[in-house]
């Protein structure tokens, strides 16, 4: 057969990196070997009992919802990030319920950037975001975090063309866990003041702080969309059920884009959220993953050769390797082999030198993981 030819748009992409090696992982565990996968980007535990039990109620529900979500789960949403943001402007008309943030993020690229657009995402950085940016013909523009993981709005204004047309933000941050101090994101939102630039907020580990923060929104950014959703807060990953928030405009444009492309999100998911907001949005599991974390640093601090800054959000370690190798990869891949301890190689995130360790699992599995990694770090290379 002659080899069918895609869309030019595709060459570039690649499958999501974490989805990809989780999934590999899982399926060395079924095919028996022991393994200790730190590559989650998703909470171990079931759907909480009480999502259940209130979607269980619903299942009836069949027909189309309005695309932008229903009515009484975009007022819930107003309410909940009016108070959450303390942000008086959020109306249900600024909420759009989406499939997952991912739907969410891709809307409003769609929605805001034209080909050619620059949009400058702080590096590391998640997966994603590349990929979304290049689909919509824009180009990604990566300025270091600082040594500490915070943000660095001088090198951000420094990078700032005619062509940007936007900045993602994603605190607490996927891969470091840092949540971006007040200062850095004060003076971010001060240079922005003059321009059009607009922020995104990808808030969907906003609930995962170990420490208070400050919401994002609360900075005075000129022109903000928030994505955030269900999937981190309430373990919900696979339900795929969040929400924009923006102004008018640009969250009717969105429905309008997402009104061809997805619909409205699953009946059942939005029942899902609508009992999450019923319960406050409370994280789920926050009291275990700060055990969590504690056990992990305590296991790092026996491993000299490692050096990491305490996640302060969110549920992984950022941990630089490069006093072993600057090759991540091939170093995961061995960790993997000899060991059975899954990590996400920091390339995945445009950081060779570093690996993603996530903590969600539980502590036995840490436990062990940890052991291994130290043993395997003091053996040195094969
Ligand atoms: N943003 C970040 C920073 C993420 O880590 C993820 C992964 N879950 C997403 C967005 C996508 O979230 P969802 O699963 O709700 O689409
Ligand atoms: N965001 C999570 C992660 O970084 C889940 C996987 C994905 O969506 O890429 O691991």
């Amino acid at each position: 057969m002659r080899q069918l030819k895609l869309a030019s748009r595709i060459d570039g992409i690649e499958e999501s990196a974490t989805l990809a090696l989780n999934a590999r992982v899982k399926q060395l565990a079924v095919e028996g070997k022991t393994i200790y996968n730190l590559t989650a980007g998703e909470l171990a535990c079931e759907t909480p009992a009480f999502i259940q039990a209130a979607v269980a109620k619903t299942l009836h529900l069949n027909k189309y919802t309005p695309v932008a979500g229903l009515p009484e789960l975009r007022q819930k949403i107003a309410a909940h990030a009016r108070d959450f943001y303390q942000a008086d402007w959020i109306q249900p008309a600024n909420v759009v319920v989406t499939a997952g943030v991912k739907p969410a993020l891709y809307a409003s690229l769609l929605a805001l950037v034209n080909p050619g657009d620059e949009v400058i995402v702080p590096s590391p950085a998640w997966v994603s975001y590349k990929h979304l940016i290049e689909l919509v013909g824009g180009t990604m523009i990566e300025t270091p975090l600082t040594d500490t993981f915070d943000l660095d709005p001088s090198t951000i204004a420094d990078h700032i063309t005619p062509k940007t047309k936007l900045v993602i933000i994603n605190s607490p941050h996927n891969p470091t866990g840092a949540v971006f101090s007040d200062g850095a994101l004060r003076e971010l939102a001060e240079r922005l003041k003059t321009t059009d630039i607009v922020v995104i907020a990808d808030d969907i580990y906003t609930k995962l702080v170990f420490e208070d923060c400050t919401p994002l929104s609360t900075y005075g950014f000129n022109h903000l969309v928030i994505v955030n959703g269900f999937s981190k807060s309430q373990a919900l990953t696979g339900w795929r059920i969040g929400y924009l928030i923006a102004d008018e405009a640009v969250a009717a444009a969105v429905a309008k884009v997402l009104s061809h492309i997805m619909g409205n999100a699953a009946v059942p998911s939005q029942h899902a959220g609508l009992a999450a907001l019923s319960h406050g949005d409370k994280p789920v599991m926050l009291d275990v993953l700060r055990v969590q974390r504690a056990l992990v640093e305590s296991g790092l601090r026996a491993i000299p050769k490692l050096k990491y800054t305490l996640p302060r959000g969110a549920f992984y370690f950022f941990i630089d390797i490069r006093a072993i190798t600057k090759d991540s990869l091939s170093w995961c891949e061995q960790l993997l082999d000899e060991t059975g301890v899954a990590l996400v190689p920091g390339e995945a995130f445009g950081a060779p030198g570093f690996v993603r360790l996530s903590f969600v699992t539980d502590d036995a599995v840490l436990k062990s993981a940890l052991r291994h990694i130290k043993q395997f770090v003091e053996k040195g290379p094969a």
